[in-house]
């Protein structure tokens, strides 16, 4: 991981590598690539690569639109699922420079490291950050395309035969750990055709990056047997969906901080300022959090995800459960998140939305014991308990109200975001759906 411009040269020549790929987000998340044939290597390890990012979701305007990528070293990896003709292939993942070669505010790895440059500036030194990410495996037909016929009728910790994906996983974690992946578990999950896979806790941004190599590695392998890996919300209706869940910690000196072996629960002041914070800015960040339409349809009641802003110590009803794990595991999980969204914005959201609970000194409600679903909605007003936006159109309304979240991710990258949900949304807003004609056509 302490690579320098001298032993990646190195390496590239000793596996043969013959391509590299200088990888890049969007700012939805997508992962971006320019290739150069190994002849380039040294140039782009000079920062002297450029692409044109006027066409990057989000990315600079026509009349701005040469930029420069500078490869982090520590990424440098060699793909071992790929295959080219000729040798092999590798990545770095780059951070996105202007043309006049300043870090570029709008590239989602600049916007968590001002996130985490803020965190040190209150005496943390790391925020710690595990996922839990969930996927659906869809059969591809001869053609390739996506058909809509599950991989399995497996649920929850099934075993074959009702389990008929473990081969795929089995593959995943393999390729995973080729690739320097410390893999955790890996399970069917509730639904049919629906699966986890748990990699081991990082720093924030290494670990921001490291989902976003885990999707490609999972649609690449996945596609390798046949199916299609989605990482959508909620792509079938009436059972589990999706979810990203996002268990999250501070440390100082090597110490978890949220760990406090003197109180009842263990869990220190800066924890339960860190839970007042991300539950007092739970509606904005939402909208980076849980970014596409899709992503509302999974935040419904009876499914296992959250609808309502509360936390919990064991209760998978709530937003916020702390799991059993003390000492130095001690963290709390945010459930609401998704895969869809923007790894790196959202764990910047998520980090300064903690934050904040703590430079103002927020104070946490008590941890709610009940199963929120079986509460009823006065009760829950009564305990002052609020929702999380029902669709996009509400996120992007709190969002847009947020001052935090503009100061996150900055100006310029806040109005682009609000700018191409608020499209999202008025697209979807002329849909006809199939419900609306089977429900109003007989009758009206
Ligand atoms: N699939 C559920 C969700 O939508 C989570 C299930 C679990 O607890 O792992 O968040
Ligand atoms: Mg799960
Ligand atoms: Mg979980």
């Amino acid at each position: 991981k302490n690579y320098t411009k001298e032993s990646i040269l190195k390496s590239a020549k000793e596996f043969d590598v013959r391509y590299v790929r200088l990888q890049f987000s969007d700012m939805l998340g997508t992962v971006k690539n320019v290739e150069i044939p190994i002849t380039n290597l040294e140039r782009a390890l000079n920062n002297d690569i450029m692409f044109d990012g006027s066409s990057i979701q989000g990315f600079v305007r026509i009349d701005e639109a040469d930029m420069y990528l500078y490869p982090d070293l520590s990424t440098w990896l060699i793909l071992n699922w790929e295959n080219a003709p000729v040798g092999r292939v590798a990545r770095l993942i780059c951070d996105v420079y202007t043309s006049s070669k300043k870090p570029y505010e709008g590239d989602p790895r600049y916007v968590l490291k001002k996130a985490l440059n803020e965190m040190k500036s209150l005496g943390f030194d790391k925020f710690n950050v595990g996922v839990e990410p969930e996927f659906f495996l869809f059969k591809l037909d001869e053609k390739g395309k996506i058909t809509r016929e599950l991989s399995d009728q497996g649920g929850y910790f099934d075993l074959a035969p009702m389990d008929g994906s473990e081969d795929i996983r089995r593959d995943i974690v393999l390729e995973m750990q080729k690739l320097g992946f410390e893999m955790e578990v890996s399970h069917h999950e509730v639904a049919f055709g629906q699966h986890e896979i748990n990699f081991h806790f990082d720093n924030a941004l290494e670990a921001c990056d490291n989902i976003q190599t885990f999707k490609v590695l999972v649609k690449n392998v996945a596609r390798r047997h046949g199916y299609h890996a989605t990482f959508m919300p909620k792509p079938i209706k009436g059972i589990n969906g999706s979810g990203m869940h996002s268990n999250l910690s501070l440390s100082k000196d090597g110490r978890n901080v949220f760990f406090d072996e003197k109180t009842d629960n263990q869990l220190s002041e800066t924890a339960l300022k860190f839970i007042a914070g991300i539950m007092k800015n739970a509606q904005a960040f939402t909208l980076v959090c849980n970014p596409i339409i899709n992503s509302y349809k999974r935040l419904v009641p009876g499914y296992e995800a959250p609808v309502y802003i509360a936390w919990s110590d064991s209760n998978r009803s709530t937003m916020i459960r702390i799991p059993a794990s003390r000492g130095n595991a001690t963290r709390i999980e945010v459930r609401s998140v998704d895969a869809s969204a923007n790894p790196y914005l959202a764990m910047a959201v998520l980090l300064n939305s903690g934050l904040d609970g703590i430079k103002n000194d927020l104070t946490a409600l008590n941890p709610l014991k009940k199963n929120l679903f079986r509460m009823s909605e006065q009760e829950r007003r009564r305990l002052g308990i609020k929702n999380l936006p029902e669709n996009l159109k509400e996120a992007i309304e709190f969002f847009q109200k947020s001052e935090l979240m503009k100061e996150t991710l900055g100006e310029e990258l806040f109005e682009k975001f609000i700018e191409a949900k608020q499209k999202e949304w008025d697209e979807y807003k002329t849909i006809i759906s199939e419900w609306e004609l089977n429900k109003y056509l007989p009758i009206i």
